[in-house]
Parts: C-alpha cells; sequence; structure tokens
C-alpha cells in the first residue's frame, strides 16, 4: 500500500474536475530537496534559509550562501524553488547576534526587520540568491511583511544588490519572481495594497494564526488555542485569496495548514493556488486533492463561511469530505 501511494505521488495534484495545484515541499537544509523529491513535490514552496545561519560561528559569506542556493537549484532542475531571506530572531535566536536581548522576540526585530535594519547583511544574501537564479526557476520570497514601506525598502535593496552586481561582473539574474510571506494580520488588511507591488503571496499559517489569536506558537499551555479553523483564520485567508485575485496574483500556502489532508477542500476553496508542506505530508494531501471535485466546493464554502465555532467547522467537512480524503 505504502509502495503505491509513493509511486502514485509522482503524479500530478490535479481535482476530480481538472484543476492541477502544485504541491511542493518546505525545506530547511539543502540535503532536504531530496526528500521533497522522493515524495513527488513539484518544487520547493519555501526554503527557510536561517538554518544556514544558525548553525554556525559568525554570519555566512556571500560565496557560501550562493554554492547553498545553487545546491538545491540544481537538484530541483526547471522546478520552481522559493528562497525565503532570512527570518533569524523571534522564536530562531542566533548566538552570535549580541544587540538583540529582547523581552518579546515575537514581536521584537524579526526577519525584514532585522534585515532592512542591517543592509549589509540583507545585501549579502540579496546578491547570493540573485547570483544562483542565473541558474534555475527561483522565486524571491519575504517573511513578516507588515506594510507595503518594507515592500518598497526590500525591493530597493535587491535593485541595489543587482546594480553591484553588474558593475562587478557577475552572471546574475534579477526577474525573478518576488513574493512576501502573509503572516501578520496587518498584512492581510492591506493586502489590496500589498498585492500591487509584488508578484505573488504566500500565507505563513503558522505565524499567522500566533498573531491573529494571540497564542505563542512555542507555549504548550495555549497549544490547544492554535486553531486553524478558527472563523477569523478561514476570514484572513479568504480576505487574502480576493485581493490576489482581483489584482491577477496568485496566493500559496507554505503554513502547517497546508499539511492536513482534511483541510485541502476548504483551502482550494477559498481560493489557495498552490501548497507547501513538510515532505512527508505530500503524498497524502496529493491524494486528497485529486479526490475533491471544486463544484462540491463552493457550496461548502458559502456554509462554512457562516459557522461561529471550529468545531461546527470541523464538523462540516468531515460530514462533506471526510470519507474522500
Ligand atoms: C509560517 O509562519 O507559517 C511559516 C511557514 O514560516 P515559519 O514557520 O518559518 O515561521
Ligand atoms: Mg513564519
Amino acid at each position: 500500500q505504502k509502495a503505491l501511494m509513493v509511486r502514485k505521488s509522482h503524479l500530478p495534484a490535479q481535482t476530480e474536475d481538472g484543476i492541477r495545484i502544485p504541491v511542493m515541499g518546505n525545506i530547511e537544509l539543502p540535503e532536504e530537496v531530496v526528500s521533497v523529491l522522493d515524495h513527488g513535490g513539484d518544487g520547493i514552496g519555501l526554503y527557510r534559509t536561517e538554518f544556514q545561519y544558525l548553525s554556525r560561528p559568525d554570519f555566512p559569506g556571500e560565496d557560501v550562501l550562493f554554492e547553498n542556493y545553487k545546491d538545491v537549484i540544481d537538484v530541483m532542475g526547471d522546478r520552481p524553488v522559493t528562497i525565503r531571506t532570512l527570518d533569524i530572531n523571534g522564536d530562531k535566536a542566533v548566538n552570535y547576534i549580541r544587540d538583540t536581548r529582547e523581552l518579546n522576540p515575537a514581536l521584537g526585530l524579526r526577519a525584514i526587520r532585522y534585515c532592512l535594519k542591517k543592509p549589509e547583511i540583507f545585501k549579502t544574501q540579496l546578491r547570493a540568491i540573485l547570483r544562483a537564479a542565473a541558474y534555475g526557476n527561483v522565486r524571491i520570497l519575504i517573511p513578516m511583511i507588515s506594510g507595503i514601506a518594507e515592500v518598497e525598502q526590500a525591493m530597493a535593496m535587491l535593485d541595489e544588490a543587482a546594480d553591484s552586481l553588474i558593475r562587478q561582473g557577475f552572471a546574475y539574474k534579477r526577474d525573478v519572481p518576488v513574493g512576501i510571506m502573509i503572516e501578520v494580520p496587518s498584512a492581510v488588511i492591506t493586502a489590496d495594497i500589498l498585492a500591487e507591488k509584488v508578484d505573488f503571496f504566500s500565507i505563513g499559517t503558522n505565524d499567522l494564526i500566533q498573531y491573529t489569536l494571540a497564542i505563542d506558537r512555542n507555549n504548550r499551555h495555549v497549544a490547544h488555542l492554535h486553531q486553524p479553523l478558527h472563523p477569523a483564520i478561514l476570514w484572513m485567508i479568504k480576505r487574502t485569496c480576493d485581493a490576489a485575485r482581483a489584482k491577477g496574483i496568485q496566493t500559496y500556502m507554505c503554513g502547517e495548514m497546508a499539511a492536513e489532508p482534511l483541510f485541502a477542500p476548504i483551502l482550494l476553496g477559498l481560493g489557495v493556488d498552490e501548497l507547501s508542506m513538510n515532505p512527508q505530508a505530500i503524498p497524502m494531501v496529493k491524494d486528497a486533492i485529486r479526490s475533491i471535485n471544486t463544484e462540491n466546493v463552493a457550496p461548502f464554502i458559502e456554509k462554512a463561511m457562516t459557522m461561529t465555532t471550529c468545531a461546527a467547522v470541523q464538523e462540516l467537512l468531515e460530514r462533506s469530505f471526510g470519507e474522500a480524503v
């Protein structure tokens, strides 16, 4: 049975009525790409590059980063590789960064905030990504965006990085899709403004749930309140997808919510165009997508969006799709 599932996992994930949904893998280290391919992943939907920074005595240089990214890109061929820029601090502390001891790191100088404050570190990474992009199908993904100013500053940094590469005669590619993580409530609320400036959205439900429901994602005392089916979260996902669609860009999801097969109908129904997850989850989610007919999903979503509790949404989901997925 498992062998059959693994072989089947290499077929595309297409709904009964013929809609193709790319199912991608999340990785933290370059060697994990093999597992994504083994499990039938269509590409890398989230490369968490911060792990390259965590396991070292000091910041990595541009060439080290370039080689790392190129290793992943070489294995993936023309499949998309979504490289997320540095998401350090918050819950991922780097021991050689000593100037940011914070009382409340989840709300602190994390991810893009840190990068914009330390332009030389950000520029080193952006140069490495643009150089590696010359070898494959790269997308750049920026974490923890809370408003348009951060997007504009990050884009300006990308231009600066590209200009410096031209001046120094490096091979590089500037024309890569640039997207943002949607994981802070203010990004959802201003999604229509952000959609004008970027090429795609990727919803990070791990943080979006943390910041929307005020639930520390690492605090076991409140783990039971970390609820993906909370009506507020479904509303956030819907609003993000609607805003993106109105502006002609796609919405992906790379948070853990994407890895639960039972949630596939709700995510497709809300308008998520691509899912990315830990590699082990890929075959099950692909299977779930194959059993969905999107014609049945629209009336289900209409009903689900009127539900007032997680339990009611879960019950409706199981009643409508439990057998199939
Ligand atoms: C998320 O927040 O959902 C996400 C995918 O990013 P990370 O888990 O790395 O914060
Ligand atoms: Mg996140």
